[in-house]
């Protein structure tokens, strides 16, 4: 690919070599190998080397995304910090900048060749909203999922299963699973397949991250991190600047 794929927003320079899975998130102390599954861009799980870049973004649209790959690497270093048994603290941080970055990530997998052997482009819909120029429409992006990613190790990384569903034109690309260091987040682009996934239609994944069923929250308030030793840590997430707590109240964010 030698086309930018937000190149419908128009003003693209030269392409980035951008990193498919935002460096971000691989900086917070770990050897960090991406897992794509399901795709055979990775053989057998294995990272290739310089199979992490690509050319699917132009210089201006990936510096425009950077704000996106800030929030990745704050989630990152997060998880990296609550690995110590005594870190007590709760992170909080825009929904929305984590559903773009999410969708980005899905974006640049498909624009990589990493979801299957044909390259996807995004609607312009889509784009705009990752670039923040329109919302995300009502049950596309962000899901936080029950569980762990079953592929996680101490040493942490990214692992990524798109998922795809058959329509009368091929299969087509709808979502993706992208396991941050264990934690799953599912990227839907399409506003029911969450339910339908909970339903069975891809019946090996209703048990791959958790025994008690596969369950998904859309845009959820805080995502908790269960941890092997000390109490549970919180990521909030405000939406349309509010974060909501458990006892009902609220506070805008971020505060400025
Ligand atoms: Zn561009």
């Amino acid at each position: 690919m030698k086309r930018c794929w937000a190149s419908t927003l128009g003003r693209c320079d030269t392409m980035s070599g951008e990193h498919v899975i935002s460096s971000a998130i691989f900086k917070a102390g770990c050897s960090c190998p991406i897992i794509v599954e399901g795709v055979q861009r990775i053989r057998n799980g294995a990272p290739t080397y310089g199979a992490e870049k690509s050319n699917i973004l132009c210089r201006h649209h990936n510096s425009l995304l950077s704000p996106l790959d800030r929030v990745a690497g704050k989630v990152a270093s997060f998880q990296a910090e609550s690995n110590e048994e005594n870190f007590e603290d709760t992170l909080y941080i825009e929904g929305e900048l984590l559903e773009r970055w999410l969708l980005k990530t899905v974006v640049n997998a498909a624009a990589a060749g990493w979801t299957g052997s044909a390259k996807w482009l995004p609607s312009a819909e889509i784009v705009n909203a990752i670039f923040g120029k329109q919302k995300v429409p009502n049950g596309y992006g962000l899901y936080s999922v029950d569980g762990i990613d079953p592929k996680h190790r101490s040493s942490g990384g990214a692992s990524f299963i798109p998922i795809h569903l058959p329509t009368s034109e091929g299969a087509i690309l709808v979502g993706a699973y992208v396991n941050v260091h264990g934690m799953p987040l599912f990227a839907s682009f399409h506003d029911d397949l969450a339910h339908r996934l909970e339903s069975g239609s891809i019946p090996e994944l209703l048990t791959h991250f958790s025994e008690s069923g596969l369950k998904h929250l859309y845009r959820p308030g805080a995502i908790v991190i269960n941890r092997q030793k000390g109490k549970s840590v919180i990521i909030g997430l405000s939406w349309d600047g509010l974060l909501k707590f458990a006892d009902g109240t609220t506070t805008t964010f971020p505060r400025d």
